[in-house]
């Protein structure tokens, strides 16, 4: 039935077999210890197998020191190991080396990252920067608040009542005065697959940079920045199998090479003197101060793990499941999806059941060991347009199964009735 051994990959993950919830005989009151966990909240943070905690251990067990100063041999191996921790995630993403991989704490900062270091420098009155309506706050703001302060204007390609980007207004958006085209690859509330490709060769035909914002993808499917044509692309260890702490920046090297450091402090210079400095090679140039080691090397041993299991893999699991939980959720009767079909679309689903505030239906849930996210899901303007302050939303991972899916569709239908 799965494309891989789902049942070995969840003896790498010990939490799994946590016992949580309340007892759903007297709702509310509170966690218990006695219901076997049912975690569908990977959209928001994965758990981390085995390996790549012992990975963490490893580190702080055996070779833990600073990198990249050091002469005597812990340092170096650190070193070592913290920049081979780089060249992983570049062949991960089909970059074309270290050079253009930043580590960062994660996605948000790397859009912050392009946003300060590219966008303050290069934006004005007149020039214009393209979203869609469905991007997370963390390019959103980041991107808003950039126009206010460059007097750059900031577009917003709509949402069809599909769910999709209406392709149309995305190429009466891109115009001569664009200069970033800014588009999230899945999006986290509606499962939306985005034509990254077809939106860069717009931006493109433009002269308009590209950012993708790979939070949800670059965990869930094969994605490489060659095949999409982006010049930049964010995503999170935390949400695919690494630490928290730790995320990457791809920029296309001659990009970042004309860009100026993000952060000044020790580690990213060449040479300094009072009257002046000089920075060091990419990547080091946008990584000030002592980088998060344990972590950087812990996001290569997680990229190890998830590519041992394949990422077509991977993403065929992402359907299987996202499919399934639609048609359940969608059979129940009286529960609202939002975004695509459940055959094309991300490994999640948002939605509302009719008359059950979607923080009581989570808080339900709970008590059935069922741990989703309800909220606006950093997507508040989407909410807008979808009419609704809040959704429930279920995400999938490498280690879900349909029995927890089933799981979720009858607390789902427990609340409900209890709502009626
Ligand atoms: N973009 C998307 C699409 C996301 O789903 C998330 C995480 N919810 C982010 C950006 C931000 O990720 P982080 O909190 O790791 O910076």
């Amino acid at each position: 039935q799965y494309p891989f051994d789902v049942e070995a990959v969840r003896a790498d993950f010990p939490i799994l077999d946590r016992k949580v919830g309340g007892d759903p005989e007297s709702p509310g009151e509170g966690p218990g210890d006695d219901t076997p966990l049912v975690y569908l909240d990977s959209a928001a943070t994965s758990h981390t197998p085995d390996p790549v905690v012992d990975a963490i251990a490893d580190y702080y067990r055996s070779y833990n020191a600073n990198v990249h100063r050091g002469i005597h041999q812990l340092s170096q191996e650190a070193s070592v190991a913290y920049e081979e921790a780089h060249d992983t995630v570049a062949d991960f993403i089909g970059a074309s080396g270290r050079e253009e991989i930043v580590f960062t704490k994660n996605t948000t900062e790397a859009m912050n990252l392009v946003a300060y270091a590219w966008g303050l420098e290069e934006l004005g009155p007149g020039d214009n920067v393209v979203l869609s309506q469905m991007e997370h706050h963390a390019s959103l703001v980041t991107w808003q608040q950039i126009g206010k302060r460059t007097g750059a204007d900031v577009r917003f390609i709509e949402v069809t009542d599909e769910g999709r980007l209406d392709m149309e207004h995305a190429a009466e958006c891109i115009d001569d005065d664009t200069q970033m085209v800014s588009v999230v690859h899945v999006s986290n509330t509606l499962g939306t697959i985005n034509p990254i490709a077809e939106l860069a060769d717009l931006a493109h035909d433009h002269d308009a940079y590209v950012f993708a914002d790979g939070a949800q993808s670059v965990p869930t499917r094969p994605v490489d920045v060659e095949d999409l044509g982006v010049d930049f692309l964010a995503f999170s260890g935390h949400k695919m199998c690494g630490p928290t702490g730790i995320g990457a920046l791809y920029g296309r090297e001659e990009i970042l090479e004309s860009m100026q450091p993000y952060l000044y402090g020790g580690d990213m210079i060449r040479r300094v003197s009072f009257e002046d400095s000089t920075w060091e090679d990419l990547p080091w140039k946008f990584e000030a101060g002592t980088p998060s080691i344990a972590q950087g090397i812990a996001f290569a041993a997680a990229i190890e793990y998830i590519e041992e299991i394949g990422m077509e893999n991977v993403r065929a699991h992402e359907d299987l499941l996202a499919e399934y939980a639609y048609d359940e959720l969608d059979a129940l009767g009286g529960v609202e999806i939002y975004g695509p079909p459940g055959d094309d679309r991300g490994g999640l689903v948002a939605f509302n059941v009719e008359g059950v505030h979607a923080h009581d239906l989570s808080s339900i849930l709970n008590d059935y060991g069922v741990a989703i996210r309800a909220g606006d899901h950093c997507t508040q303007p989407l909410h807008d347009e979808l009419g609704v302050a809040a959704s429930a939303r279920a995400s999938f991972y490498l280690y879900n199964t349909t029995e927890e899916v089933d799981a979720l569709v009858d607390a789902v239908g427990e609340a409900r009735d209890l709502f009626a």
